[in-house]
């Protein structure tokens, strides 16, 4: 009896489980995705012709298929796997472990900027959606005047996507004590649960459902026709395809792309006007096409034996990230984990967030300092041959001597927004697969320092508030050149260290500089792409992704690159149908 009654309990809690677990999880087999096939599957439909091929299903790729693919035939290649089923992307607690990945199928690949500051960009169905921390939060009404969007249906899109992916957080611990800290440092007044980047201090959106389940760009692809849609995976675009005849400009008729075996593959558009090839390869990605396929300046072209479509000076130039610098706070226990949920927009410019918790869970590896820390994200992401051997070996050096207790803790985070330092974008080879070289310059501009030092200074009115200081006892009893001086041993970008560092915020600034992944640039608008995103000199050919961007929208971007492959979508239609469209 008493055996029984256990067998129905425990089958009771099974079944409890089952449904916290499956709640608004929507994998693969709940939403109702077109195939997801692999490249080489192509040679069997060689004849098909489409009028969309999309090349880059990430963050903006995927809405934007979705979307045409309601009217239109289209062709989405992507040149990574499928997130389904790979639990790394799926969970908020593995977000580390997938950054940390470095096999060549990974999802993310890491890439060190000229400035000694290492990064990772997406290769995977559902691009930077499916390896960043979730955060989603809108642009201001600003961002979209400056780009001349239809604020009627940027308001229809944000929702369309919203209703799809994103959540609201349930608040962990450290981020309700950034929250009410900031607000009690003065960053205010408090905005709730919202959305919109408005200033003051607010909890944000979040593609991470209440069970931790992560909701991407891919999930968007259910809303498309699949009739109209052939999603291919493991494509890998080389090259875009150019009809060129005198007296016209040259015109995008189809791609060139490698399987997952190497074969070469072709596909085209199908012999009609209004046909595209759409890059949306993301900021890396992008121009890096555009340069392989002969569309840049001449010079760098010409290094590199591309035959020139069109001299185009300004691709790969105007490369902005925004930069971070964090400080690390030691807690008497390890924090629970938490990615970005709270957010603290000041009047200067600076916004402040925080991470917490990484280095406990059972699969985590051993003493990682979670979002900056070098085994998640940034340096075990580095194929060893392109690793600094020096720094490697300084950095493993410095962490041994770290008591342990150190990587108790969470991090306040300083992203400074539109900085005026920009860099640029080269290509090392012509292999679509192979990361370019990419400068960022941070700081170079007085007024980023000035404003990273301000976001230092705002962290340090926030550890010595009350609310803080109660939170954490521990930390709070570190004056802040301790934590400096913790969060230079732990900092695990390139550049040189400096005594000074834990005394001169603007040392601190410059020598502790990583990247919170916001890069965008190399194909501006007005400058590579028209108002309509059209690559000025061609026909047949539009850059839709953050490489369009010259500043980083709202605190965080992947809310308004999703919107914008929607937007566009949508708009495309519209063009082409009028009120027949019906979207
Ligand atoms: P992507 O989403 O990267 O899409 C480009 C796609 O094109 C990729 O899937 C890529 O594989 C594919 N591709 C590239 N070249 C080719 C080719 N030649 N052939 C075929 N396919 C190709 N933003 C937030 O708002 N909140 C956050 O919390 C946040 N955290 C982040 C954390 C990390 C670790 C990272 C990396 C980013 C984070 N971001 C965050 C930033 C945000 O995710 C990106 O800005 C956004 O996803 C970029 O979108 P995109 O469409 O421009 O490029």
């Amino acid at each position: 009896m008493a055996l029984s009654s256990g067998g129905v309990f425990f089958k009771i809690l099974v079944f409890l489980c089952f449904i916290r677990l499956s709640q608004g999880r929507n994998n693969s087999a709940t939403l109702d995705l077109p195939p997801l096939r692999k490249a080489s599957s192509f040679s069997e439909m060689q004849h098909d012709t489409y009028d969309y091929i999309i090349v880059g299903g990430g963050t903006s790729g995927c809405p934007l298929a979705a979307t045409l693919s309601k009217k239109y035939k289209v062709l989405l290649l992507e040149r990574g796997g499928s997130p389904y089923g790979n639990r790394n992307i799926s969970y908020l607690e593995n977000f580390h472990i997938c950054l940390a990945d470095e096999s060549p199928n990974s999802p993310s690949q890491g890439f060190i900027s000229t400035d000694g500051v290492i990064n990772a960009r997406a290769r995977v169905l559902g691009g930077g959606t499916c390896i960043n921390a979730g955060f989603y939060s809108r642009a201001n009404q600003r961002f979209v005047q400056d780009a001349g969007w239809d604020e009627e249906l940027v308001n229809q899109s944000y929702p369309w996507v919203e209703e799809r992916v994103v959540h609201w957080p349930n608040i962990a611990p450290w981020q309700a004590a950034l929250r009410d800290g900031l607000l009690e440092a003065g960053v205010s007044p408090y905005n709730g649960y919202s959305y919109d980047h408005i200033s003051g201090t607010k909890v944000g959106g979040t593609i991470f459902d209440e069970t931790g389940y992560r909701h991407t760009a891919a999930d968007l692809l259910a809303a498309g026709n699949p009739a109209n849609l052939r999603v291919l995976l493991h494509a890998s675009v080389n090259k875009i395809i150019f009809e060129m005849s005198k007296g016209h400009r040259p015109s995008a008729i189809g791609v060139q792309f490698k399987d997952e075996n190497g074969g070469d593959q072709q596909a085209f558009l199908i012999q009609k006007r209004r046909s595209e090839v759409i890059v949306s390869a993301g900021a890396i990605g992008s121009p890096q096409l555009l340069l392989i396929s002969g569309i840049g300046p001449r010079s760098e072209l010409t290094k590199h034996n591309i035959s020139v479509v069109l001299h185009s000076e300004h691709v790969g130039k105007g490369m902005s990230d925004n930069p971070m610098n964090s400080v690390f706070i030691p807690t008497e226990n390890p924090p629970k984990q938490s990615l970005i949920e709270t957010v603290g927009i000041t009047d200067d410019g600076v916004f402040i967030e925080a991470s917490s918790g990484f280095s406990q869970t059972a699969d985590s590896i051993h003493c990682h300092h979670g979002i900056m820390s070098a085994e998640i994200g940034q340096l075990s992401t580095i194929p060893p041959n392109q690793r600094s051997l020096e720094a490697v070996r300084k950095y493993v050096q410095n962490k041994n001597s770290l008591p342990k207790e150190v990587f108790h803790g969470g991090f306040i985070l300083s992203k400074i927004d539109g900085p005026l330092s920009t860099g640029n974008l080269v290509l090392v080879d012509t292999d679509a697969n192979s990361n370019p070289n990419v400068t960022f310059n941070y700081f170079k501009h007085p007024q980023d320092l000035r404003r990273c030092v301000y976001g230092i200074k705002t962290i340090e009115r926030i550890m010595h508030t009350n609310t803080f200081s109660n939170f954490t006892p521990k930390g709070a009893q570190y004056p802040m050149e301790k934590l400096l001086n913790m969060s230079v041993t732990a900092n695990i970008n390139l550049i040189p260290k400096h005594t000074d560092d834990s005394t001169s915020f603007e040392q601190f600034c410059k020598d502790t500089v990583v990247t919170i992944w916001h890069y965008h640039g190399g194909c501006h608008v007005g400058k590579v792409v028209d108002q309509n995103y059209r690559v000025i000199g061609t026909s047949g050919l539009r850059v839709i992704d953050g490489s369009t961007f010259s500043r980083s929208p709202g605190t965080n971007p992947q809310a308004t690159v999703m919107m914008m492959g929607r937007y566009m979508g949508v708009k495309i239609l519209r063009e082409r149908l009028g009120r027949a469209a019906g979207v």
